[in-house]
């Protein structure tokens, strides 16, 4: 590969032809980009806890997710710390049965989104009174299987909703605590599909156009729902705390306006989750410890300001826990030098997945870190776009990448904080099947597999068209 000098901009569109500046040394790992027991290693490869890549590619093969479960265990534990049991990881992010027992281990509820989570979590024999469940679009038999597991909080999300649940709690005998989604018309700082409290979107019931308070009160009017409180979520990837302040400010007004009409005051606050993480050099998320510091600080000023009790306060935080923990290992197929406009060269370095494990690039223009894994390089730096197997042009996983410039087929890349919603969200397009995620950690245990790999033969398996008969 032929190395170009350094441009002064970002390439930050798919045809983009400015280069940016590529990093002082592209050995190095960023302790705040990669898992804290990721290392390189003196031989020049990486290692997560004394686990080689290669060592690991030669078990599992690739591409393959690692996630350091000491590292997961640790980012969990500092919400516990500040918000103790009031955080319910948001299983969305990343759920298998061994993350619901290690969130159960921690003293964390659980944030449900559909009856498969619903599954997996039941499976791990997780508390169903620390679940909390979430969706805009909730069956009536998901809504059943939940009363029936005994979930211990239903957040409802629309009138429709509401009648579905009071009506099966009244057939089942149940009495569920429910909590209302409300629209409180923050413009989160993020991006688009995942800013979540604006006003002309699906989630919740809007605050400004009365329909949260009509909610409420549709709620109060069945005595098979126990209204036990309000939950707003502004969206995710967000570094930017004055959105929840805006947030905890309307909803503490809500509190205010229901004590006033109803004479109730409710005793829990869900703020959701959404704290960002960095996914490249110069992100630089918020502290734990401070964002729930501001947090409560919000929200008991606003209670005070109202004459309100303080209510319990509950976060549902999922890639601030798992995104950090994880990353994903590729093997370079090809690599295509491709002269730009501008008389500059991209290397197409093209890997054995995609966006079939990693849709977030091609979904939200999602930006990642990558490094040569297998081995450390001398060679200049060039300007590179990782990009997946799949027969899309928008198939690419990291846009915007400075890799030595003798990387070649057969080696390894890592590419870092794929631990929410990468995984979570695979396809199968082209019948590429879904990576492994395979755990390690700062023991001595060898590393255990969380989920398997996907084979052709899993998706064969679902067609129920007849195999052609061999010689027929
Ligand atoms: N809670 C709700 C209602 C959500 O929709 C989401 C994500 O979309 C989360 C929590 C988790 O968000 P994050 O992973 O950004 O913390």
């Amino acid at each position: 590969m032929r190395a170009h000098p350094a441009g002064p901009r970002h390439a930050d569109q798919l045809n983009d032809t400015t280069p940016g500046v590529p990093p002082d040394d592209v050995n190095q790992v960023d302790p705040s980009l990669w898992p804290t027991g990721l290392v390189r290693e003196a031989s020049g490869q990486l290692s997560i806890h004394g686990h080689g890549v290669a060592e690991l590619v030669s078990t599992y093969g690739t591409p393959l997710m690692v996630l350091d479960e000491t590292d997961f265990r640790a980012r969990a534990q500092q919400f516990v710390d500040v918000f103790g049991q009031q955080v319910f990881y948001a299983g969305k992010a990343f759920l298998t049965t061994d993350i619901a027992r290690w969130s159960a281990d921690l003293g964390m509820g659980l944030d449900i989104a559909s009856g498969g989570e619903l599954a997996v979590a039941l499976r791990a024999g997780f508390p169903a009174d620390r679940l909390l469940f979430h969706g805009n679009n909730k069956s009536v038999a998901e809504l059943t299987t939940a009363l029936e597991a005994g979930v211990g909080r239903i957040v409802v999300d629309s009138f429709e909703e509401i009648e579905r649940l009071a009506a099966a709690a009244v057939a089942g005998g149940q009495r569920p605590r429910v909590l209302v989604r409300v629209t409180v018309g923050v413009e989160a700082h993020t991006h688009e599909y995942i800013a979540t409290a604006h006003e002309d979107q699906k989630f919740g019931f809007s605050l400004a156009g009365g329909a949260a308070a009509e909610a409420v009160s549709s709620v109060l009017e069945h005595s098979s729902l126990e209204l036990v409180g309000l939950h707003s979520h502004i969206g995710s990837q967000i570094f930017d705390t004055s959105g929840f302040e805006v947030a905890a400010h309307r909803a503490v007004a809500l509190l205010a306006a229901i004590r006033d009409t109803h004479g109730i005051q409710l005793p829990e606050l869900n703020l959701g989750g959404g704290l960002g993480i960095a996914y490249v050099a110069g992100d630089d998320p918020e502290d734990v410890k401070q964002v729930g510091a501001e947090l409560k600080a919000i929200v008991e000023r606003e209670c005070r300001a109202y004459g309100l009790d303080v209510p319990t306060l509950l976060v549902e935080p999922g890639r601030a826990i798992v995104g950090p923990t994880t990353v994903t290992i590729y093997e370079v197929g090809t690599v295509k030098p491709v002269e730009l406009d501008a008389g500059v060269v991209r290397h197409y370095v093209s890997v054995d997945g995609g966006m079939s494990d990693n849709v977030r690039t091609a979904l939200y223009d999602a930006e990642y870190t990558t490094v040569l894994a297998s081995r450390a390089s001398a060679a200049q730096p060039v300007l590179c776009r990782v990009v997946g197997k799949h027969c899309e042009t928008g198939d690419v996983v990291v846009r915007q990448a400075w890799l030595p410039g003798d990387v070649v087929p057969g080696d390894l890349l890592a590419v870092a904080s794929t631990g929410a919603y990468c995984r979570a969200m695979a396809s199968t397009y082209n019948y590429v099947g879904r990576p492994p995620v395979v755990a390690v950690d700062a023991g001595d245990r060898p590393p255990r597999v969380l989920l398997r790999r996907e084979t052709v033969d899993d998706l064969l398996a679902l067609d129920m068209g007849a195999p052609a008969v061999v010689g027929g």
